[in-house]
């Protein structure tokens, strides 16, 4: 084994594989290829793959000439059946000293099908979702949750340190520890946003100006990182599209399955997930993940918006 191919400490110039060159990983391809990486590129949207070779990418000719020719493969795909179906396809093929890196939000079962594959053929792999949203995504500050070996992070560490927030790479356990965190963190993130939408629109209501209430809010024992950093687009009208309600309501499927699995109770996750469900059938898959706002707005006939939150008066 030439496990030096594959140790991006020693051997500065590896051929990177990227499938799912979307939203997060056109972003995350664009900044590896930024910071000097060569990368081989594969999607099955064509427009999207140009994009990345316009910026010095390779595109490959197939899924399976990427896997026989590259040292690290990056998969970046919307949810378990793409990421199933892709390693499937890959895992024969993959060199015997690579690297597969999941970064999609999947699950342990996705991953475990190839198992017993990858390891007679000496290839390693990582679970390494992501959280941050497209801006992370472009501005290389992505939060990544990491399962896998410790030996594995550290030869793959400097990917995730161009990706993400060196601060904020945290390895979180062994293989699927990754998917359970990141799935963990977007449930709750659901849930603090369908709270919030009730707040907001009970207190406009009642008479309570937008800008004073959120304000009153963050300055409160209430006060999170979503009402202070993602909730404020929406009052611009900015539902955020770069992640899409299909994606998000992926994600809660999961979420609750999980809890399922584990036989835990799960009653408010799956309150949230029919809001987001009802949401999905009312607003369309390719809306933004903050569209359930909308159906709190309707209830309570009126909209949040505001250029910018008011101060309150002293
Ligand atoms: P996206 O739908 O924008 O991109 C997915 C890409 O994968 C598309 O370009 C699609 O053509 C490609 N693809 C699908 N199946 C394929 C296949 N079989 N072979 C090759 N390419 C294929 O999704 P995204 O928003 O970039 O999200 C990707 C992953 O990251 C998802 O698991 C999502 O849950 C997660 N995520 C997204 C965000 C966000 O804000 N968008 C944030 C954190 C995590």
């Amino acid at each position: 084994m030439n496990s030096e191919m594959t140790d991006m400490t020693q051997n500065p110039a590896p051929l990177i594989g990227f499938i799912g060159l979307g939203h997060m990983g056109g972003h995350m391809s664009a900044n590896l290829i930024a910071a000097g990486h060569r990368l081989l590129v594969h999607d099955l949207n064509a427009v999207a793959e140009q994009r990345l070779v316009d910026l010095g990418a390779e595109r490959a000719d197939s899924i399976a000439a990427l896997a026989a020719a590259c040292d690290v493969v990056i998969t970046m795909l919307p949810g378990p059946p793409q990421v199933e179906a892709v390693i499937r396809e890959m895992a024969p093929l993959l060199r015997p000293d690579a690297v597969w890196v999941d970064m999609s939000t999947s699950t342990p079962a996705a991953a475990r099908v190839v198992d017993e594959l990858l390891a007679e053929r000496g290839v390693s792999r990582l679970d390494a979702p992501v959280s941050g949203m497209a801006k992370g995504a472009a501005s290389g500050m992505l939060q990544i949750f990491v399962g896998g070996e410790a030996t594995v992070l550290a030869r793959v560490r400097p990917l995730f340190d161009v990706m993400g927030d060196p601060e904020r790479v945290l390895h979180v356990g062994g293989l699927g520890a990754g998917y359970t965190v990141k799935l963990m963190i977007n449930q709750l993130w659901f849930s603090h946003l369908v709270a919030t939408a009730e707040v907001l629109t009970v207190g406009v209501k009642a008479g309570v100006d937008l800008g004073v209430l959120h304000t009153s809010l963050l300055a409160s024992p209430a006060a999170s990182s979503f009402l202070a950093n993602d909730l404020p687009s929406v009052f611009g009208g900015d539902y955020d599209e770069s992640f899409a309600m299909k994606l998000a309501c992926k994600d809660l499927g999961l979420s609750i399955d999980l809890g399922r699995d584990v036989g835990v109770p799960t009653p408010l996750s799956a309150h949230v997930e029919q809001i987001y469900r009802t949401a999905l059938a009312k607003f369309g898959p390719d809306a933004g993940e903050m569209i359930p706002v909308r159906l709190a707005e309707e209830y309570a006939a009126l909209e949040l918006r505001q250029a910018k939150a008011a101060e309150v008066a002293a």
